[in-house]
């Protein structure tokens, strides 16, 4: 059993929100109690206790939505690529990217992004992976991976014809094994979703062959309208929107997760929320990719389920709650719009997504929730407590003040360092992939 106390507990449970001197008890892959921390050192005195040093002890972070295939990519030009819309984004920076991963650096990038995610306190990731380079067994070397490195995950690749039929089917097939591996298991830690790039790179036929090969296994993860592209070609080549294009091929439902949103009309939003489909934003990513801004005042009115990413923009879900409230009131024009709907994104409807696909209880801390807790260095210096902790959080913390992760139970990462895996091998290897895939795309040594 393990015993984290000494620290202020928010649990985002409304039945006890809130302990000034709590601890958190953890048996196998479950929480057992909440308590103070006197009564439940009394109560489990065999427990090995870790120390929160006064920190804030909360629930790991889910992110909805990101990239492993970008976790090498950090600090990387490549020549005479100088995107100017969004396409030249995907096709220089991307689409460029992922033709040149193997499996070894599909590894290496999942091992980078795990490595970050663990660091900032995210515990459970929806990602979205392409590695055109070499397909098949991807998925399986990314869960190799999480399993090794410990973080709970859903996983899809991403179907896309920009390379080809024998890609576009070697793509639908490593989805579709993936999902079959997953259910045979049925293990808490590890679930797959079917993915598909955007509707732009996906025709008709594709969508047919998808959801035959999915044969009602899973939920679809596919972008959706976050460049005007969808809808031009939706529009130019089907006569429709783009969300009426997913609903008639079969990808709507309370499983399929749609990436962005961020052109989509109203009678897109009542398609969204009639099959009761689940919308996931990614501000920053947004905003830099200068696609717009994500009507997601509007989508919370609608009454979407709508969850926060990062598009693997960065790891730090704190960075991406501050991106996705600044940009909401910009776009508003109105200082006082975005605060529930922000705060609602990451803590009630990340955790309501992650419902739909894990059983035990994710982002909340009681009895029978999933053993995924974190631990903030975080002092203040204000009146503090379960009231004002989303104040305490956008204004005062980050992810970089997480000091210990604890996922399913294990201890990951104990007061800044990891435990059980080796940091140094891990970069050592993400290094010799990066200078390998940053070397073929300029085609010179690092
Ligand atoms: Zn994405």
């Amino acid at each position: 059993m393990l015993l984290l106390g000494n620290g202020r507990v928010i649990t985002r449970d409304p039945a006890t929100p809130y302990l000034a001197d709590g601890a958190v008890a953890m048996e196998g892959e479950v929480i057992r109690e909440v308590g103070s921390t006197a009564a439940l050192k009394a109560k489990y005195p065999k427990a090995q206790f870790v120390d929160a040093r006064g920190g804030v002890i909360m629930p790991g972070f889910i992110n909805a939505h990101t990239h492993i295939y970008s976790g090498l990519a950090r600090g990387l030009a490549i020549e005479g690529n100088n995107p100017t819309n969004f396409l030249e984004v995907l096709e220089g920076t991307w689409w460029n990217i992922d033709r040149h991963l193997t499996l070894d650096g599909t590894r290496a990038c999942a091992a980078a992004t795990i490595l970050e995610c663990i660091r900032d306190g995210v515990t459970t990731i929806f990602d979205h992976h392409a590695s055109f380079g070499e397909i098949p067994g991807s998925l399986f070397a990314i869960e190799e991976v999480c399993e090794k490195m410990g973080i709970r995950a859903c996983l899809c690749y991403e179907v896309s014809e920009r390379d080809g039929a024998e890609k576009t089917r070697q793509s639908i097939e490593e989805n579709a094994a993936f999902a079959r591996h997953c259910k045979e298991k049925n293990s808490d830690m590890m679930k797959a979703m079917f993915g598909g790039h955007a509707l732009f790179t996906i025709s008709d036929k594709t969508f047919e062959e998808m959801v035959k090969a999915n044969d009602g296994m899973t939920g679809f993860h596919i972008h959706v309208s976050e460049g005007m592209n969808d809808v031009i070609d939706s529009r130019e080549n089907y006569g429709c929107r783009s969300v009426n294009r997913l609903y008639y091929n079969g990808i709507l439902g309370p499983k399929t997760i749609l990436g962005h949103c961020i052109h989509v009309s109203p009678a897109e939003m009542d398609l969204i929320r009639e099959t009761d489909t689940m919308v996931v934003n990614n501000p920053e990513s947004n905003m830099g990719n200068a696609v717009g801004c994500a009507p997601v005042l509007k989508m919370f009115e609608k009454g979407i389920l709508i969850g926060l990413g990062t598009d693997a923009y960065t790891h730090d879900m704190l960075e991406s709650l501050k991106a996705e409230l600044t940009i909401q009131r910009h776009n508003a024009c109105m200082p006082n719009a975005g605060w529930g709907e922000a705060t609602g994104m990451l803590f009630q409807n990340n955790a309501k997504i992650g419902a739909r696909y894990f059983e035990k209880p994710l982002g909340v801390l009681r009895p029978g929730a999933a053993a995924d807790v974190i631990v903030m260095d975080y002092r203040d210096f204000t009146p503090f407590s379960h009231e004002n902790i989303d104040g305490h959080m956008l204004f005062g913390m980050q992810g970089h003040d997480c000091t210990t992760t604890i996922i399913n139970g294990r201890l990951l990462y104990r007061d800044r360092q990891f435990v059980d895996i080796d940091e140094a091998a891990v970069r050592a290897f993400c290094l010799e992939q990066s200078k390998k895939l940053w070397g073929e795309l300029n085609h010179r040594a690092y």
